[in-house]
């Protein structure tokens, strides 16, 4: 089938899940010409195989919260493509969570995962619960009950989970020590871990430090310097936070973070004391980003998002379409020249689309944010060898990993007029790695 033909099909068969369509639909139609020079993909009819997951697992997560009530939540775990090796991708824990958003996440995963050169697979899962407000007792019995079924799905050579929005390394912690106890194992299978059983160094800091590096890369093609930079960042989460930090050190000026209740505004830039208090209040205590506004007494917009501000740079780094077509025009207006994604999808087709005709650096997430997976995978490889490497190491190879995607985004999206194309580059980069491995390995 064609490209387009494959798009049409998978629109009629699954009308309810529109992030998937959208992810799927961006990527085929950026891989389109590379496609066309290999009649022997369609007569495998390798896209169509590429776009549907390889396996879906759907199951009840029965808990018992501190009233001693029953609760019952919806787990998934989406195994989407282990053509060039294991499925790896993290596990959400977020109340919107469903299978369109699950598919589309494995889906860029696949894409993201082949970039950056090691051997893992897509896959991505988790579940509706809603982690605000609980306590730690009620965190610990929802993850082990998610894992008494994710366990016999997953392990080092097959599935190796991580965090994602709503899991962090408390999370993790708690999936790995019941995956643990059932598996009878103590091996690498999930990333992110604590450094004291199996953990990397620098893996907290990975996607928001991989990010700001990316970035570095981009702004080096037009001799531009990140020192005295005006950014705006979306979230305040693992990826908003290591990226503030990285910039902070780099002598940029970090104006607005948010949550999903609101956002603050920092003309003269947070300092590195406001952001230890934001680490302190998301990891620690828990609570909001309102109350940094109350503790410093700054602007926040109450359900805003940062795109209306003054910068000269945006890093999105809370969720998906959380950047819309308007946004990106007063981006665009106020003199935004990069956008690098820290979040998956973050921004609408209709920004892209305004980013990539205003011929701005534009960085889509399957490139940008890939330093966290990278990080995960060098978390693999330690667990293989039952060593660990130091911070300063794992930092290099990092750095390295992330040039090493914009050299690929460089070389498959430089247009004749010079621009790149970050989003072609980047899907066709990925694209080929995974085509070939799957060609090789025949019907499946
Ligand atoms: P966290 O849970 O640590 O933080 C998420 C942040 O985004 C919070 O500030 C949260 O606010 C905000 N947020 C979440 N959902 C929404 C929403 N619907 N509307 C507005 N704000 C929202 O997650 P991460 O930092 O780990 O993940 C952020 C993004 O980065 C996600 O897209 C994730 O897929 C992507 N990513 C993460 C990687 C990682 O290593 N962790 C790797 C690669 C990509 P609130 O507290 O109010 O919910």
């Amino acid at each position: 089938m064609k490209s387009s033909e494959v798009l049409n099909d998978l629109k009629r068969r699954f009308p309810n899940e529109p992030e998937y369509l959208q992810a799927v639909e961006e990527v085929l139609t950026t891989i389109e010409d590379a496609y066309n020079e290999h009649p022997e993909f369609e007569r495998y009819n390798l896209i169509e195989r590429l776009c549907i997951p390889d396996r879906i697992f759907t199951f009840r997560v029965s808990w018992i919260d501190d009233k001693g009530r029953v609760q019952n939540n919806m787990g998934y775990r989406v195994q989407h493509n282990n053509a060039i090796g294991p499925y790896k991708g993290g596990i959400r824990f977020h109340s919107s969570v469903n299978l369109s958003i699950l598919k589309f996440l494995a889906f860029e995963q696949t894409f993201k995962n082949s970039l950056t050169t090691l051997a893992m697979g897509g896959g991505k899962g988790g579940s509706d619960f809603n982690p605000k407000g609980k306590s730690d007792m009620e965190i610990m019995r929802f993850c082990q009950a998610f894992v008494a079924e994710l366990w016999r799905h997953i392990g080092p050579h097959t599935d190796v989970p991580a965090g994602d929005i709503g899991v962090g390394g408390r999370e993790v912690g708690y999936m790995f020590g019941m995956y643990k106890k059932m598996a009878r194992e103590h091996t690498g299978t999930f990333t992110g871990k604590g450094l004291e059983f199996g953990g990397s160094l620098v893996r907290p800091e990975a996607t928001g430090y991989g990010n700001v590096y990316f970035l570095l890369n981009m702004l080096a093609t037009r001799g531009i310097d990140i020192k005295g930079k005006t950014v705006a960042i979306s979230g305040s989460g693992n990826v908003a936070t290591y990226t503030a930090d990285k910039l902070l050190q780099l002598g940029a000026k970090v104006v607005t973070m948010s949550d999903s209740n609101g956002t603050i505004y920092v003309p003269e830039g947070i300092t590195r004391e406001q952001l230890d208090y934001i680490f302190k209040l998301k990891n620690i205590y828990r609570g909001r980003i309102r109350e940094f506004a109350e503790e410093y007494g700054c602007e926040y917009f109450e359900g805003g998002r940062p795109w209306g501000v003054k910068c000269d740079i945006a890093m999105p780094s809370a969720t998906q379409n959380e950047l819309d077509g308007d946004d990106a025009r007063t981006l665009l207006d106020n003199g935004c020249f990069a956008v690098s994604e820290g979040a998956n999808m973050p921004s609408t087709p209709e920004a892209v689309h305004r980013f990539i005709e205003a011929r701005i650096l534009y960085a889509p997430g399957k490139a940008a944010n890939a330093g966290g997976v990278s990080v995960s995978g060098l978390e693999m490889a330690q667990n293989s060898q039952k060593l660990s490497w130091s911070a300063e190491e794992v930092d290099m190879k990092l750095k390295g990993i992330m040039a090493n995607i914009h050299e690929q985004c460089m070389r498959y999206g430089k247009q004749a007029d010079g621009y790149v194309n970050y989003v072609k580059g980047a899907n066709v980069a990925g694209f080929m790695k995974v085509a070939n491995a799957m060609m090789a390995q025949g019907v499946l």
